[in-house]
């Protein structure tokens, strides 16, 4: 990236300076932004947005240029997967009075984080090699570092784990979501603009649960088998659990308004765990396993293994990378090459 950046004007000086950026994501965040409508004009008219590579023609020399603190306010989405990621993190940290966690892929992993069940190896074979669709005869994968004629070319290091945001440097708030309810996202805005934003290291949103906001009815959940949704046509007054259908609210932060379970669909989790909860995964399993109707363990066993038959893919879809466990046991080797991660990544991202 190169060139000035056509914000930076002698009449936005006054105004606070916003930052967007996109790491290890789908991009759904940055487009979520765009779903507050025509109030991102107050947000123009408020911000001088000052890096945005999505939309405006910002530059990273113009960013480390800059004192430290001098961005008010840098929405952050995606995890942290290559060296450049890293690197942008760190920079927009260092330069940001506000970093927020923006959107479920820096919160928790989300679905780039379910590639923590591979190596990095493993996705390469895959991308580059096995899929039947790659036409890659001479088995060629990317390089950090090729000569060319013209002189070398850097790529960013590929990681073989994918990081939230958090577990790189340090968050001032997250604000969670796959993506964010547009709602919840110029709330948030509006908070900040208005200086009313909570104390630092909370999540911006409710503190319930998605069953909290569940228009259904509830009783005693007892259950002799889970099925998936395509298996059955949920009664809809009734909570899907009870019906036996695996749904994500009882552990799932509130903010959606519920809209999964009030169109007969169950939450699949992507408003990421409720205060408290540590482990969505083992939340979820532990809620699971309390209403499954039977004390004998082989047929407990059976309801669990053909009622759930992916539990990482149902359990930790959204937060398999933020979870205790964070992603499947590397070989050894490669277990010593991550932990020396940080100081490549300088390195690689600099070039
Ligand atoms: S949180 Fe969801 S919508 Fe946002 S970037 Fe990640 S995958 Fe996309
Ligand atoms: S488990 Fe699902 S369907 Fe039941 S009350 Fe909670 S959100 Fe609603
Ligand atoms: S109901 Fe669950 S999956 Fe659906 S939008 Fe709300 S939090 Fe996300």
């Amino acid at each position: 990236m190169s060139g000035p950046s056509a914000t930076w004007s002698v009449e936005n000086k006054t105004k606070p300076k916003l930052a967007l950026y996109w790491a290890a994501s789908c991009g759904g965040c940055e487009i979520a932004v765009l779903a507050i409508d025509e109030k991102i004009l107050q947000v123009a008219d408020h911000f001088d947005i000052i890096f945005w590579p999505c939309v405006v023609d910002g530059k990273v020399r113009d960013i480390e240029k800059l004192p430290d603190g001098a961005i008010d306010v840098c929405l952050f989405n995606g995890g942290i997967r290559t060296s450049e990621q890293e690197y942008m993190a760190r920079l927009l940290r260092q330069k940001s009075r506000i970093l927020v966690a923006f959107g479920s892929c820096a919160h928790e992993g989300c679905i780039p984080g379910l590639a923590n069940l591979s190596t990095r190896e493993e996705i390469f074979n895959t991308v580059y090699r096995d899929s039947v669709s790659t036409d890659n005869p001479t088995k060629v994968v990317p390089q950090t570092e090729t000569e060319v004629a013209e002189g070398t070319i850097h790529l960013p290091l590929f990681y073989d784990t994918l990081r939230p945001l958090a577990d790189v440097v340090p968050v001032d708030y997250t604000l969670p979501g796959c993506p964010p309810e547009a709602e919840n996202i110029w709330e948030a805005l509006q908070a900040i603009m208005d200086g009313q934003l909570p104390p630092r290291g909370a999540v911006i949103g409710k503190q319930t649960t998605v069953c909290d906001e569940c228009p259904r009815t509830r009783s005693e959940k007892k259950i002799k088998g889970f099925k998936r949704i395509w298996q059955v046509i949920p009664d809809d007054t009734t909570c899907l659990l009870e019906q036996g259908i695996i749904c994500c609210g009882i552990a799932t932060r509130a903010g959606c308004g519920a809209k999964c379970p009030q169109v007969n669909s169950p939450c699949i989790g992507c408003h990421g765990p409720n205060e408290g909860v540590e482990d969505f995964g083992a939340r979820m399993m532990a809620a699971l396993s309390s209403v499954i109707d039977s004390k004998d363990p082989a047929e407990i066993e059976r309801i669990i293994s053909e009622g759930i038959p992916d539990p990482v893919g149902m359990l930790y879809r959204f937060s398999l990378a933020s979870s205790l466990l964070k992603r499947s046991r590397l070989p050894r080797r490669q277990e010593k090459a991550e932990a020396g991660q940080p100081q490549m990544a300088m390195a690689a991202a600099k070039g």
